[in-house]
């Protein structure tokens, strides 16, 4: 099969939709792999890189799309891009369609087979071409926090893992899913106090049983909330309640009672956030203070880390591109239906029915 990597478009996003030992893989299955001019120059992949892989280099995306049959991307297609889509093209990236009425209508109208990372499912139900970006993030939100708490960004001037003599910070992680989960592991690992609350008792167990009495597992209640939250130098806020929006869990009044310089890493802002008090911010301008409490919301943090996003993303992709171009689009769905889950639009229909309700599109 004949696949096509493009340089991504997107403002500000530096990831490739493959890798050059993925581009290697799917060659030695005996593919064509057409990569765009510079598609990975910005986290050090070069064009010399995917030659070496077996790629062709070209330089225009348009080129890229006329020669493809299967796209393989990071970002959802730009107008510019989604113009280039025929009947003949599968598209694997993420989509994100629900709230994107112009992009659905666009990807419709083209005829393409578009296939949504997001909605991908395995056997438990999960999602695991979003679980690799929810790792990094929560593993970056304890680095993120901890540069918060240095003076310099409005912090309380604390040592995560304090020292010798001197106790370390306190840290809340509220929601222990994957970003959680990932925040505690780093959190634990520099030494910091460390309290999660969730409101699945499987959650917790599983927790306890890992980290037994290095961390303090709460069920999460209006009442267990304020007194962690209160008492906290760093907050990850990680809930998820899937397809809804980030409950509002830590309230005005709390922020109000945080002590000053204290930290909150909103990685649910995503969701709208699960702080009354945050809102979204960039990588460019990425804290604000309410209350002398400091709010880092970035909402695409694994943007920032672009090369190891790239490289967990393509280890999740990788099996599934193998069967998009060994057997085919429709086998490799027919055969596999967590595969299948990820048809968002296909033949100029909506396949998906939460994105078909949210267009406005027949399903
Ligand atoms: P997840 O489903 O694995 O975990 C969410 C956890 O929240 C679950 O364990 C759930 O039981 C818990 N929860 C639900 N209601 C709760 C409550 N009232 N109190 C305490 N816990 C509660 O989800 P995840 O993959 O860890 O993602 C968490 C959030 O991070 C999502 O909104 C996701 O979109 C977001 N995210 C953001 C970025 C970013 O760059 N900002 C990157 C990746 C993921």
């Amino acid at each position: 099969m004949k696949i096509g990597v493009p340089r991504e478009i997107k403002n500000r996003e530096y990831r490739v939709g493959m890798t050059p030992a993925a581009v290697q893989e799917l060659t030695g299955h005996g593919h064509d792999i057409l990569v765009q001019s510079g598609a990975g120059n910005a986290i050090g992949f070069s064009d010399e890189d995917y030659r070496q892989a077996g790629a062709s280099v070209v330089d225009d995306a348009a080129e890229v799309f006329r020669a493809s049959e299967l796209i393989v991307k990071v970002k959802e297609p730009q107008a510019g891009e989604r113009a280039l889509l025929t009947p003949e093209h599968t598209l694997f990236t993420y989509l994100h369609l629900a709230p994107d009425k112009a992009q659905t209508d666009d990807l419709v109208n083209s005829g393409a087979t578009c296939i949504a990372y997001e909605t991908v499912t395995d056997r438990a139900g999960r999602l695991p071409l979003l679980a690799p970006m929810s790792e990094v993030a929560g593993r970056m939100s304890i680095q993120a926090g901890a540069h918060c708490l240095e003076k310099a960004l409005g912090g309380r001037g604390v040592l995560l893992g304090g020292v010798p003599g001197v106790s370390p910070a306190r840290v809340a992680v509220v929601g222990g899913g994957v970003v959680g989960q990932n925040a505690i592991a780093m959190a634990v690992g520099l030494g910091a106090q460390v309290t999660v609350l969730d409101r699945n008792l499987d959650v917790l167990r599983a927790l306890d049983q890992h980290y037994g009495n290095r961390i303090t597992t709460l069920f999460s209640t209006a009442q267990t909330l304020d007194e962690t939250v209160t008492a906290a130098d760093l907050v990850i806020g990680s809930v998820l309640i899937p397809g809804a929006s980030a409950p509002k869990l830590i309230t005005r009044d709390m922020v109000r009672r945080m002590p000053e310089g204290s930290v909150i890493v909103d990685v649910a802002i995503d969701q709208g956030g699960c702080a009354e008090t945050s809102r979204a911010t960039t990588h460019d301008d990425p804290v604000y203070l309410v209350d002398g409490v400091v709010h880092y919301c970035v909402a695409n943090m694994p943007g920032a880390v672009a090369r190891t996003s790239t490289l967990a993303l393509n280890n999740a992709t990788l099996p599934f591109v193998i069967a998009l171009a060994n057997k085919g689009p429709d086998r490799a769905m027919k055969e596999d239906p967590h595969l299948r889950a990820g048809l968002n639009v296909t033949a100029g229909k909506v396949t998906y029915r939460e994105v078909a309700e949210a267009t406005g599109h027949p399903y």
